[in-house]
């Protein structure tokens, strides 16, 4: 199957310049989801993982039916000031500006096997905070899921400590 067909491609969105991947028109599909998740967990199931960490929003649409399929539980990744209770968190910068993703304190114990799932890996920065934030935790990365990989933004690179598997690519 060709996801890339199943993916829309919008020129200036949100700002002229980016060429974004809209993930929507490929989940709408549901023969082109299951293929998703079928890949995503037929690579999770090897990595032995006990908890499935989900950054807001778009990962949890793919790391919810990977967790379920595997056996293991899910931590939400967020924006600030979202969670109850003692919260950790990783502040990332962003060409223009900085961000904040945080995790409940209780959610990770020492030792856990952590994947981290999202729909889109572009300069890494988002994934590089949500494993640092489980790290800090005592969490250990498992490896990191992602639907699209943007190659040519320096995600892999950043991230090159970790297992990463993308299941589609583009420049
Ligand atoms: P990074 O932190 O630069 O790797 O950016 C990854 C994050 O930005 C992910 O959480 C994505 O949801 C979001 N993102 C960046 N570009 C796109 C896009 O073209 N389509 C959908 N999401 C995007």
């Amino acid at each position: 199957m060709d996801l890339k067909e199943e993916i829309h491609v919008y020129e200036g969105f949100p700002k002229d310049g980016i060429s974004f991947k809209d993930i929507n028109s490929l989940i709408l599909n549901p023969k082109a989801f299951k293929h998703v998740i079928d890949e995503m967990s037929q690579v999770a199931k090897a990595l032995d993982a006990d908890l499935v960490a989900i950054p807001e929003a778009r990962g949890y649409i793919f790391g919810t039916p990977l967790a379920y399929l595997i056996g293991a539980g899910l931590v939400p990744v967020r924006k600030p000031g979202k969670l109850p209770g003692e919260v950790s968190s990783m502040a990332y910068d962003l060409e223009y500006g900085s961000n904040v993703v945080e995790i409940q304190e209780k959610a990770i114990k020492p030792g856990d096997r952590v994947i981290i799932v999202d729909d889109l890996l572009a300069t890494g920065g988002t994934m590089m905070a949500t494993a640092k934030l489980v790290e800090k935790l005592g969490g250990e990365i498992a490896g990191i899921i992602t639907l699209i990989e943007l190659t040519e933004l320096g995600g892999r690179e950043l991230l090159k400590n970790y297992f990463i598997h993308s299941i589609v690519t583009y420049p």
